[in-house]
């Protein structure tokens, strides 16, 4: 039987008075690529959220890997080997692109181990390679989407979740982004991938969850959702 390696049950996450999440359910199998999908505001980021402790759920549970989490810090999550990605990149503007990565493997003290981690990065992202000593903040917008990844993979993570990775990109890059999602998928890592387009990432995904005013409201494999009417209604028109 597959794994669970996250499972969300039932959690309620508020913003002051307002309840971004009501009962939020949801899992992902070691291995798998999820999608969650959703119009703006949905709730998509504050799951994410949630999951690596940006924000504490009031109620609800998150286990990975059979452990509760919901209590975890963000840098706790992170060094368990959960990344997130978040929406926007977020990557450190006035740093270069290769203090950018070591970042990522902060907590890696040996030198040579932030190198061989660097050089995997730079299979998947051969221009990273051509531009470290560049700003970050002066990379174009998938450049810098493909640092944002690349620095997430320095921790070497067990899940991938990314934030609308395909925001603000012309369609070949989006294509390459997904791509390389699915090497890294081949290759062993879990992805959760939250993502307004709809097609694309139902397109690679193994199953996906719909999210609706903070609750989820379908969910199938990545193939039956591109066919359910309500979704080609709602997202893939
Ligand atoms: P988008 O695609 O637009 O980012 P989303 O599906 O990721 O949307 P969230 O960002 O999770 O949606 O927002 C869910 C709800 O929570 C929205 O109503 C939003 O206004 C609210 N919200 C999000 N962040 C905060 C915050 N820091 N303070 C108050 N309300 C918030």
């Amino acid at each position: 039987m597959a794994e669970k390696i996250l499972d969300l049950q039932n959690i309620d996450t508020f913003y002051g008075g307002i309840q971004a999440l009501k009962e939020i359910s949801l899992h992902v199998d070691a291995g798998e690529i999820v999608t969650l999908i959703g119009s703006n505001g949905a709730g998509k980021s504050t799951t994410l959220k949630t999951i690596s402790g940006q924000v504490k759920p009031k109620s609800g549970s998150i286990l990975y890997n059979g452990t509760e989490i919901s209590n975890r810090a963000p840098h706790e999550t992170a060094l368990s080997g959960i990344a997130h990605v978040p929406e926007g990149r977020r990557i450190f503007p006035k740093l270069t692109v290769k203090e950018n990565l070591e970042m990522g493997a902060f907590s890696v003290k040996d030198k040579r181990i932030v190198k061989e981690r660097m050089e995997r990065v730079f299979q998947y992202f051969p221009r990273i390679k051509e531009r470290l000593s560049q700003q970050g903040g002066t990379m174009s917008g998938g450049e810098q989407q493909m640092l944002a990844i690349g620095r997430a993979l320095m921790m070497q993570p067990k899940i991938l979740m990314l934030d609308e990775p395909s925001m603000g990109l012309a369609p070949i890059i989006v294509e390459q982004i997904f791509e390389i999602i699915k090497e890294l998928n081949n290759e062993g890592i879990t992805i959760l991938l939250v993502e307004q387009n709809a097609f694309q990432a139902l397109s690679i995904a193994d199953r996906g969850y719909v999210i609706q005013n903070g609750k989820i409201t379908l969910s199938g494999l990545g193939k039956e959702l591109i066919d359910n009417e309500q979704i080609q209604e709602a997202y893939l028109a």
